[in-house]
């Protein structure tokens, strides 16, 4: 499951992209992937559902909770 890439949809624009397990992801950090969009530059968070074995992308939030 390591190299396996998983569909995602950007948060923002709503493109459809491919997303790999960040090393954080690895260590069971559900939402340790951080991902740049192809479309429209901005930043996601990679969630990583370990049951369903999917990655779901959302909106990046800063220190203060505000998305960015
Ligand atoms: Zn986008």
């Amino acid at each position: 499951m390591k190299n396996k890439r998983y569909e995602i949809n950007c948060p923002y624009c709503g493109k459809v992209q491919y997303a790999c397990l960040s090393i954080l992801h690895t260590w069971g950090i559900a939402d340790g992937g951080r991902g740049k969009c192809l479309g429209c530059k901005k930043i996601m968070t990679l969630v990583f559902d370990y049951e369903a074995g999917t990655m779901i992308a959302k909106m990046a939030e800063n220190k203060n909770g505000q998305t960015i």
